[in-house]
């Protein structure tokens, strides 16, 4: 089995669309089922997310 180490698979961002590998992830705080995922860059600029599940928009 080969695995290459150092390398995540990485997540696009909801916010910005881009894939990234320094992200949060949480749940919608609205219907909870909806899963967030925000990169370093648009949690620091608290740039908006919508939840894929119920479009729920907030920061
Ligand atoms: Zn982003
Ligand atoms: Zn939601």
């Amino acid at each position: 089995m080969n695995f290459i180490a150092n390398v995540l698979p990485g997540k696009v961002c909801v916010s910005c669309g881009r894939l990234t590998h320094q992200y949060t992830q949480f749940s919608c705080p609205k219907c909870s089922k909806g899963k967030i995922i925000r990169c370093k860059h648009c949690r620091e600029i608290t740039n908006a997310y919508r939840c894929t599940e119920c479009k729920f928009e907030g920061p």
